[in-house]
């Protein structure tokens, strides 16, 4: 076991577990190496299949195609970064649902991931990440520096977010869905994602400061960490839970003059919840 900072250059194969539940964002953290993989043939590019790693019957088109639609439904729904149309264009929302949910994939629909948690629709995704690259300090069209994904699921997101952010920095706190992510993602070979098994609800210390946090799990409260650990001129995405007990999207920029939080619409995510599991 050694300690180190995970990010530099922990991959896709290394997990990262805190030693207690929740520990992570005061105790070191330990990287744990994985035995690799076989390892699968590279994709070249997006659109690029070589053989073996065909569309998975079902799909009943060329996905690329049916992504570019999913695009253009997104851009008519209001989201206007190019960035953000882009990356959802790129990444393949097929290969990380279940083989018998592949057909509706790329509808606007969230969907069963196993351990009763959700993969959110491409709307919400997409609407999130513009949110993220709209924070006060990202510079244009540079990109997002380093950003912290709460509630890794199957990977999607996260993999959506390694074209958009420099390093992106994704923690779980079922381990289940952790490897699943990790199997789902391994094959990309994404290597600026770091998958983190732990309690997101203290951040992820060691990758801080971020120039966003992105929540994927809607709590009582932004926890008190997440905001600590946001650099200045970063952006927090976060679905919170409002008095009531609907829940809204909460965005909290940090300035040199504090925070300042902004609700948004009404969103319906799974909670947040402590520990490890
Ligand atoms: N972004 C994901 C969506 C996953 S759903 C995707 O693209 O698939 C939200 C996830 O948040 C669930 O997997 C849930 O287990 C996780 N989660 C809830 N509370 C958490 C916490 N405190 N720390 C880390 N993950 C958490």
């Amino acid at each position: 076991m050694n300690q180190r900072r995970p990010g530099f250059p922990a991959r896709l194969d290394q997990a990262v577990a805190p030693p207690g539940s929740r520990s992570a964002a005061s105790g070191p953290a330990t990287a744990t190496a994985q035995r690799p993989a076989p390892v699968k043939p590279q994709r070249p590019g997006a659109g690029d299949r070589p053989p073996g790693l065909a569309i998975p019957t079902g799909l009943g088109m060329d996905s690329a195609a049916v992504r570019q639609r999913m695009v253009q439904k997104l851009a008519a729904q209001g989201v206007q970064s190019a960035a953000v149309l882009t990356a959802m264009g790129t990444v393949e929302r097929h290969r990380f649902v279940d083989s018998a949910l592949v057909n509706q994939a790329y509808e606007d629909t969230s969907l069963p991931i196993g351990l009763g948690q959700t993969i959110s629709k491409p709307n919400v995704v997409a609407r999130m990440l513009e949110l993220l690259t709209q924070a006060p300090g990202a510079q244009g069209g540079a990109g997002l520096g380093r950003v912290l994904e709460i509630g890794t699921g199957c990977g999607y997101q996260a993999a959506v977010l390694s074209h958009l952010a420099r390093e992106v920095y994704s923690i779980e706190r079922l381990r289940g869905l952790h490897e699943k992510a990790r199997d789902n993602l391994r094959p990309m070979r994404l290597a600026n994602v770091h998958l983190l098994l732990g309690d997101g609800m203290l951040g992820y210390d060691k990758g801080a400061p971020y120039a966003g946090i992105v929540a994927a799990a809607g709590g009582e409260a932004v926890p008190e960490a997440w905001c600590q650990q946001l650099a200045v001129g970063g952006r927090l995405v976060a679905p919170t839970v409002m008095a009531g007990g609907r829940q809204a999207l909460v965005v909290i920029d940090k300035t040199h003059h504090g925070l300042q939080q902004t609700v948004l619409e009404a969103v319906h995510f799974v909670p947040l919840k402590s520990g490890i599991a």
